[in-house]
Formats: C-alpha cells, structure tokens, sequence
C-alpha cells in the first residue's frame, strides 16, 4: 500500500520591519534613506516593500497645494500620495501598491467608518488602542501583499511631534510583540554651526530622549550633517543615545542622492541590520548594475541643456524644484542613459507673459511643461510653447504641458478666436480643453478629494507615429492626474489643421497624445499622463529618452 503522505504545510516568510523616524528636523534626507536601506536589502537577494506614514489629517496628498506639500506622486492604482512614495519605487524598481502609503486622516476615516459598521462589536472605540492597531494591521497587510522579508516604514516628521504619538505607539507594540523583528533607525542631524565651526551632538541626543520617552529605542542612528562625523562624536552619540557604536552611521551631505546606498554600504549597513533583525544566509550585495548608473550619471560626454517651465518654483526667496521631482529625475536618467550631462532650468512661466523675454529661450536645447493647475502663468506657457514649435525647439508637455499646446495650435495655427479650456475660463467661445464628462458632477458638489481621473490607464498609439517608433509599441499603460481633456468636438478640426493625435484611449473617446509631425517639428509631443511616474534609474522612460535625444540633436 502506498504510503500517505501527510500534506506539506508551506513555511510562512518571516516578515522583519524596520522604522525609520526623524531626529532634530525634517527634510534631511529620511525619504531617500529609508529608499537607500530598501534597496541595499534588496540588492541582497530580499524582498523588500516600503510604506509612508504621514501625519497629516488630509486623507491624501491630492488636496495639498504644491508650494506647501512638494509633488504629490500617483501610484499604479490612483493614490495621490507624498513624493517619498516616488524615492521607493525609483530605488527599488518596484510598482508599490496603495494599502502602502497611509495618513492620519485615511486612519482615522477606515476606523470611523468600521465604527459605524458595527465592526467593533459594540466596544468602546478609543484613540489608543484602535488607532495604532489599525496602523498596524495596514502595516502588516503590505508586508503581506508584497510577501516581503523586510518593510521598511517612513514615519512623516520628526519624533518630538505631538502628531506623531500615535505612530510611535504602534512602533513599541510591534516592537513588544517581536522584537527580533522589527528594527528602528533614527535618522538624525549634526550641524556645524559656522561660529563655533565644530560638529554639535546634543541635539541627537535630545532627540534620542524625545524618542524613549515614547517608549521607542533606536537600533541605528543615522548621522545626517554637512561633514561625515568623526570617531570621537561617533562614541559619544553611542554612549549618551544608548546606540553601540558601530551602529552609529555617518552620513554627510553628498551631491547625489544616488550615491547614498554606497556609502552606507561602507559602514556595512545591510549586514548590521541582517544582524539585528536575525535575518541569516543572505548574499552579497549586488549594486552592480547601480554602480554603472552612478558611474554614468557623473561622467556624461556632453551637456544638454534643458528648460523646465513651471508655476510652482518660488516660495518666498527660495527655489523649490521638489515640486516636480519626478519629471526633474526623469529627465536625468534619460539623459545619463544617452551619456549626456543633463543640465536643468528652472524657469518661472509667468516672467514669459511679456513676449520680449522669449528671446532668452535660445541658449535651450529642448523645453519641458510639467503638469499644473489653474490661472497663474498660462499666458506665459502658451508664449513658450508657440516659440518652441515655430523655432523648432524640442517640445516635451506633459498634462497641462499637453493641453496648453492644444490650445496654442488651436489659437495660433487653428485660428479658433478666443479660444480656452474651461479650467480657465469657462465663457470663452472655443473651449479647446473642457471638463472631463464624469468630472462635471463632482465639480459641482464640491467632491474634489481623490476623484480626478486617476492612475494607470492603457492607451493605444497610432501606427508610425513617433511616439509608437519611441515606445516601440502600440499600446501602452501610463498614470494620470486630470478634470479636463482635450474636447472631443474639436478632435476632428484640429487634426484638419495638421495636429496629430497619436495616442487615444483604447475606445478611442480620450485623447492621450498629441504631436506634430517630423516634417513639421522635430520633436514637439505632449502627453496627458504623467510618464514621470514610470521613470526609474535602471529603467529610464523612453519618452524622455526621445525627448533628451532630439534637444541633443537640435544643440549640434
Ligand atoms: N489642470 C489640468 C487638469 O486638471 C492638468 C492637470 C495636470 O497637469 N496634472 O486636467
């Protein structure tokens, strides 16, 4: 008789998760550490997936003005999420899943809205516990999904926030219910005050303390700062923040941020955490293929130089170029990948509403206009825009980038008088660009959180055209962020004037893509997605690549 063989049970992963809080103040880097040590463990043959957890009561990122917030990034299935969403998935080369990315206000809401469904069976629903058990279960449910080794959790802000309380709390319960599994870094900074010129370690230490007083150790402090810290500091931040030394990273300022996983990497990083996490028989770290990216990113052959024209550059005296991270990274990759020096600049759209500063233009090899809302600046893109396709400028727009060289055409070659897009002004006789049709009703009753047209969506190419020969394709899948589109009443017309819409929703209703053809422009193309999203390091996007390879033609 043949023996029964009992059912073998599949061995359940371990999952291990590390946090990573802020010390001292925010904006020093914890998005692209946290990115760094995901990918340093991935490179080592693990799983990894990457959360973000902000403090904020908005349920999402969408809301937030991008002068306050920086980009707000858009993954795979919609999510309008924080900017760090977009470090992991260029880091990790990943598509990363929406349970990942979480905030206060999308906490509180599933929690309200399980009260309100009897979930709780008739219990006394409380800030603590349910809070943070429901933070923790997201937490372990992308664990999960992702079936990963480690999770690597971003904790928004610094550690002495009272809004980050509930946050820490379900660090300590997870650290109480395992704790081998579950490591904590503090990212951290060591200024250099210019009086005294010497590397300052009592503001780590208080922070150390803010974070005990939670309840919470570090395992790793991560000494973030404008020089690499020496051994003495090294000792000392050891000795009063509880850390072993070795254990103590140095991380000074480097010039890019791509070179931030090697430099852990020399303070052995990925295997001291292995340790404390008891994750045992990994490989060696493979960076080889980011090696090169490195390597080409610093020895390009050429320059080329791009104009990016945007509204949301100027915050009181500074420059803030996070806004439109993505686009300014995709733009680098493709360049790097053609062994070009990408040099960019950013330019305000509203100085160019007088036309006799269009003259400066010239010294640009190609002209880029990243997505946007509202009023300011218009006049000063639809300039730019006509400049780019009468002198043959490479063109690159992207979503409102799109639509305004829609409207341009429309004006200036379509001759349609007084012509707009609703967005803008709703009375004028040619609304070019008008109200996505499932838009108009959320427009009108206010519900304008989460409900543009979102995420990823295919579209079909049409064949020959130059961005089929680009993507080397016919039909492709991109994300998007939009109310309004190109209104169909105007396709038909249009086209009649030499405007060529190369890309369509597969039934053909939305247009996804327009360009002029080579004859006319050697490279003039907007997209009403975001191809941004797509680019990674070790994938750049073909559509900047193409872009990046016609402003390098037009410069020779
Ligand atoms: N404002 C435009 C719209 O809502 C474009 C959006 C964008 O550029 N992301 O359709």
């Amino acid at each position: 008789m043949a023996e029964i063989k009992k059912p073998t049970k599949k061995k359940q992963k371990r999952h291990t998760y590390i946090f990573v809080v802020g010390g001292v103040m925010s904006g020093v880097g914890k998005g692209v550490a946290s990115s760094s040590i995901a990918m340093l463990l991935q490179s080592r043959g693990l799983t990894v997936t990457a959360i973000k957890i902000d403090p904020y009561i908005n349920v999402d990122a969408g809301t937030m003005n991008p002068t306050e917030h920086g980009e707000v990034f858009v993954l795979q299935n919609g999510l309008e999420t924080d900017q760090d969403m977009g470090n992991y998935e260029r880091f990790l080369n990943v598509d990363i899943p929406g349970i990942n990315y979480m905030t206060t206000g999308s906490i509180y809401q599933d929690v309200i809205k399980k009260e309100r469904n009897l979930d709780y069976g008739g219990n006394n629903v409380e800030v603590v516990p349910h809070i943070p058990e429901e933070v923790i279960r997201r937490i372990k449910a992308a664990a999960t999904t992702a079936n990963a080794d480690v999770t690597i959790i971003e904790i928004g802000g610094t550690v002495g926030e009272y809004q980050n309380i509930l946050f820490l709390e379900a660090v300590r319960m997870m650290k109480t219910e395992a704790p081998d599994s579950v490591a904590v870094v503090m990212v951290s900074y060591l200024p250099v005050p210019s009086s005294i010129g010497e590397m300052k370690t009592k503001p780590t230490q208080t922070a150390a303390r803010t974070l005990n007083s939670a309840g919470v150790f570090a395992d790793f402090i991560l000494a973030r700062g404008p020089v690499a810290l020496d051994k003495k500091r090294k000792e000392k931040i050891a000795r009063f923040c509880n850390v072993r030394a070795e254990h103590v990273i140095s991380a000074p300022d480097v010039k890019s941020v791509y070179d931030v996983p090697l430099n852990f990497e020399k303070d052995d990083l990925s295997s001291r955490i292995c340790e404390v996490l008891n994750i045992k028989d990994v490989k060696r770290s493979n960076l080889n293929a980011w090696r090169n990216f490195v390597k080409r990113s610093k020895d390009g052959k050429d320059i080329v130089k791009i104009a990016v024209v945007g509204k949301y550059f100027n915050s009181g005296d500074f420059i803030l170029s996070d806004v439109y991270i993505s686009v300014l990274e995709a733009i680098k990759y493709s360049a790097y990948s053609v062994h070009l020096k990408p040099e960019i600049h950013y330019l305000s759209s509203v100085a160019f509403s007088d036309k006799k500063t269009l003259k400066q233009l010239k010294q640009y090899d190609g002209i880029l206009i990243p997505g946007g809302f509202g009023t300011t600046g218009i006049d000063g893109k639809l300039n730019v825009i006509e400049y780019a396709r009468k002198n043959g400028i490479p063109y690159f727009g992207i979503c409102y980038g799109m639509q305004l060289a829609v409207l341009e055409y429309a004006k200036n070659v379509g001759k349609f008088k007084n012509a707009s897009t609703t967005e803008i002004d709703s009375s004028a006789d040619h609304l070019v660009i008008d109200v996505m049709h499932d838009q108009k009703e959320k427009i009108a009753n206010g519900d304008m959180g989460g409900t543009m047209r979102l995420g990823e969506y295919k579209a079909s190419l049409k064949k020959g055209s130059l961005v089929a020969r680009t993507y080397g394709a016919l039909e492709i899948s991109e994300r998007h962020r939009h109310r309004y589109e190109v209104n169909p009443d105007y396709v038909e017309r249009l086209t009649e004037k030499g405007l060529v819409f190369s890309g369509t929703s597969p039934d053909r209703k939305l247009m996804e893509i327009m360009e002029l053809p080579s004859e006319v422009h050697p490279f003039f193309v907007g997209v009403q997605f975001h191809p941004e999203f797509h680019a990674r390091p070790l994938a750049p996007h073909p559509l900047f690549t193409a872009f990046i390879k016609a402003s390098y033609e037009n410069k020779k």
